[in-house]
């Protein structure tokens, strides 16, 4: 929830209270999100928010302009009480971010221009020199280079565990790190392209007790690109702030990249201080184009995990399949109690592995007419992708292996279409091995 003074700079009036709950009942965020923070008396009776462009805001006097500047400084703590400089903030991004905090239930979020800007601007808020990042492995290609290469330049240090590890294992990983300063554990749940979940309550509860002296405990972020916000909320089981790339699901048409922020206001009030000073906010029409979305967040991700269980029945039974790596079809123990107690549902992201090698799997993606060859994920159109040839060319062969990323391993999202048709293409493309 903003205060409601945030939102001044707009036409200088007060926003009405958004409509949270009805009676006792409290409204889903599919409901929320046709209204939550928008007040339509401040912009003309518009029913939609306009897009704000413009790179500044007027104060009304003087002293407001010094009232806003103590709070972007820091000198008086909670950020300006109102809209100053739009690498700071503006009106269509303080309406998204109070609607992505919805899902989540997250106290605050913050809107980025990329997943990658909201990952580097939260390490960047959170280390310095020497201090450890403890993380889940593997992660994201891009933010494994991120803490490796780049923050390793600046000194600061890693130390990773298996995304599947037990609490044995994630208690000896966090045993060793805390020897020195660990500034933050950080999570990826489903990896990719392994599909192994984390197990965020045995992370949480590691860390409150190899940290329990501590008076401030190194937060737990996690990115929940892959099941967030519909199949999975980590705030639940134990995480301090969720971090989305917001190109996929969230933005859900493939025509836009963005990211997003969530968690308590002290952290946020952190990572928000670094964003206003290197600027990594999302630009007004990206933002609005992310509140469209947002209003049919449920409907797509419903629809496409209801696609994905249709489809991925059909591709296990086929004879030229040979496995598949899908929450749905978890085939071990441990992993399949961290998916009942973490997520509502399997997403529509998965592996298909073909019998065969590279050639079967190039042929099976040639000869797709529906479902189109790109990168990416969660968007309204199915994509097929080759990790082992595209998103994961450069990894060194030995840990290619150690991950499962053969040459016959084709990497899918299913989109919103129709499932029979989808899977006449699948079919089809088969055929064609
Ligand atoms: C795509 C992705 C990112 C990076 O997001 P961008 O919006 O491309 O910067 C980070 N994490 C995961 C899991 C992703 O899928």
């Amino acid at each position: 929830m903003p205060d409601e003074a945030e939102m001044t700079g707009v036409e200088g009036g007060t926003p009405a209270k958004s409509l949270e709950k009805i009676g006792d009942r409290k409204l889903k965020p599919s409901t929320m999100m046709m209204g939550h923070g928008f007040d339509p008396a401040l912009s003309e009776g518009a029913l939609k928010p306009p897009i704000f462009l413009t790179s500044t805001f007027v104060f009304p006097n003087a002293a407001a302009g010094k009232r806003h500047f103590e709070g972007v400084t820091g000198k008086r703590p909670g950020g300006a009480d109102g809209l100053v400089y739009s690498r700071f903030n503006g009106p269509n991004q303080e309406i998204l971010e109070d609607r992505l905090a919805v899902w989540d239930e997250a106290e605050d979020a913050l809107a980025f221009s990329s997943g990658m800007s909201a990952i580097a601007t939260l390490f960047l808020a959170m280390t310095k020199p020497g201090d450890t990042i403890v993380h889940s492995g593997p992660l994201y290609a891009a933010t494994e280079t991120l803490i490796g290469r780049i923050l390793g330049k600046f000194g600061v240090k890693w130390l990773d565990f298996p995304a599947g590890a037990t609490r044995e294992e994630i208690d000896a990983v966090l045993t060793e790190a805390s020897a020195g300063h660990v500034a933050l554990i950080y999570l990826e749940s489903p990896a990719n392209p392994t599909n192994a979940l984390v197990d965020v309550e045995a992370v949480r509860a590691s860390r409150d007790a190899i940290f329990a002296d501590m008076d401030v405990k190194p937060p737990i972020a996690i990115d929940n690109t892959f099941l967030g916000p519909l199949w999975s909320q980590p705030l639940k089981h134990g995480a301090d702030i969720v971090v989305y790339s917001l190109t996929k699901y969230a933005g859900g048409h493939s025509d836009l990249v963005a990211g997003g922020v969530l968690g308590t206001k002290e952290h946020i009030n952190t990572i928000r201080s670094m964003r206003n000073t290197i600027g990594t906010i999302c630009d007004p029409n990206t933002a609005w184009m992310l509140l469209r979305s947002l209003e049919t967040l449920e409907l797509r991700m419903s629809r496409a995990g209801e696609n994905a269980i249709k489809v991925c029945k059909f591709l296990r039974e086929h004879p030229k399949v040979d496995s598949m790596g899908y929450l749905g079809f978890i085939t071990d123990a441990r992993q399949q109690d961290i998916y009942d107690r973490h997520c509502t549902g399997a997403g529509s992201t998965f592996s298909l592995l073909v019998k065969g090698g590279e050639a079967e799997a190039f042929r099976f993606l040639d000869a797709l007419r529906i479902a189109k060859l790109a990168v990416s994920l969660g968007g309204t159109e199915t994509l097929a992708s080759h990790p082992a040839a595209m998103t994961h060319l450069s990894v060194p062969q030995e840990r290619k292996t150690a991950l499962g990323i053969t040459d016959n391993l084709v990497r899918i999202s299913i989109g919103v279409e129709d499932a029979d048709d989808l899977i006449a293409d699948f079919d089809q493309a088969l055929a064609a091995i």
